[in-house]
């Protein structure tokens, strides 16, 4: 397809409103001669810690290291299962292999296609060590009942919010739930670096400490290194251009909703529409419906200029990196018949009303074509 009209996530119109100021914070970062964490990077992650309501957030080199660097500061190691949902991106289950443990698939809801609690608690064995639901587009599972199964169990809950920067739960941060929560600053994703960053926010001083630590070279002081580690922390540069963009996101966050909204009242009946967890208070990633013959409308949609993608074609255990988890096709129905139907619909903060009405009015103009 040549360049779409209407972009999925159209970064280009929102970085050339904001390029003074993406600009003179890289400035800053140069003249300061400081590259890696030091003040900007604590300045950040004091920024998103308050943001997120947590007590922590430790700046990391990628979202994907932020949900392994948090398995392994709560605790997961070599030999240890951790449950997860089929739906996700292949980095939620590359970061649990990475820590040296089993990747537990479960299935999701059909309403929500967020993670099934009954499966979840059906899949505990006495070496589950940790779960790690996944708040797909940007939209919270239901994290009291989920925290009530893993404090049951004594096992760990650790989020991947990779997609959820804001989200609530019941009015609370999604914080104040679990042991720590991952999330990734990949340049597409509603907080987003100029390059790869991510960050894992926690109430748990002793897990913070863990972190920082892991996150470089395992060390406590300069030369002080206490275990092997990774080399996996925030740049300056990225963590000075999240401080400005953080400073953004409450007002993003806020259209991304009304952007939903517009969606939800020009398609409700007529498309199904992925729906949030009742308590759930998402942020829209991405903005997900649901139809038969799903190839069909994202050809018709790309005729128009208008760019879809689908979050995800293939279900993590149908793909080859993961086949020797041993799952057979049909494991997990509910995510498998979701792969066939579920279409993610161009949604940011700077899409104009104009857009949205276009959109669905392609989609309303398929659907109708179609009865
Ligand atoms: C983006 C994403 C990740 C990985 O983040 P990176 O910053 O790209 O490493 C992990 N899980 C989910 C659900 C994501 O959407």
């Amino acid at each position: 397809m040549s360049t779409p009209r209407i972009p999925l996530v159209n970064l280009q119109r929102l970085d050339a409103m904001h390029l003074d100021e993406w600009m003179e914070a890289i400035r800053e970062v140069v003249i300061a001669s400081g590259f890696i964490l030091g003040a900007p990077a604590e300045r950040f992650e004091r920024a998103f810690a308050a943001y997120t309501g947590a007590a922590h957030a430790v700046g990391m080199g990628s979202g994907t290291d932020a949900v392994h660097l948090a398995l392994r500061a709560a605790g997961v190691d070599a030999g240890d299962e951790v449950i997860t949902v089929a739906n996700t991106f292949a980095a939620t289950l590359e970061a649990i292999v990475h820590a040296g443990a089993r990747p537990v698939v479960v299935d999701v809801d059909d309403r929500t296609l967020l993670m099934d609690l009954q499966a979840t608690e059906a899949a505990i064995t006495p070496k589950t060590k940790a779960v790690v639901p996944v708040h797909l587009s940007g939209r919270p599972i239901d994290l009291r009942a989920l925290s009530a199964i893993t404090e049951r169990h004594g096992i760990a809950l650790v989020q991947d919010a990779a997609q959820a920067h804001g989200a609530t739960f019941d009015g609370q941060p999604l914080s104040a739930f679990g042991i720590a929560s991952a999330y990734s600053f990949y340049p597409g994703k509603n907080l987003g670096a100029l390059g790869d960053a991510g960050a894992v926010v926690t109430n748990d001083d002793a897990v913070a400490a863990r972190l920082r630590s892991l996150r470089d070279h395992g060390r406590v002081g300069k030369y002080d290194h206490r275990e092997v580690g990774y080399c996996s922390r925030l740049d300056a540069v990225q963590a000075a251009v999240l401080e400005r963009k953080l400073a953004h996101l409450p007002s993003w966050t806020e259209r991304r909703r009304e952007v939903a909204a517009r969606y939800n009242k020009e398609l409700d009946g007529a498309v199904r529409i992925i729906e949030e967890s009742p308590g759930g208070d998402g942020v829209f990633h991405h903005f997900m419906i649901r139809v038969p013959e799903r190839d069909g409308l994202q050809a018709f949609l790309a005729e128009r200029g208008i760019q879809t993608v689908i979050h995800y074609p293939i279900p993590v255990h149908a793909l080859e990196a993961f086949a020797w988890l041993g799952y057979p096709a049909g494991a997990f129905p509910v995510a498998e018949r979701a792969c066939r139907e579920i279409l993610s619909l161009p949604i940011d903060p700077v899409i104009t009303d104009e857009e949205v009405a276009e959109v669905s009015a392609a989609v309303l103009e398929w659907v109708n074509g179609r009865s």
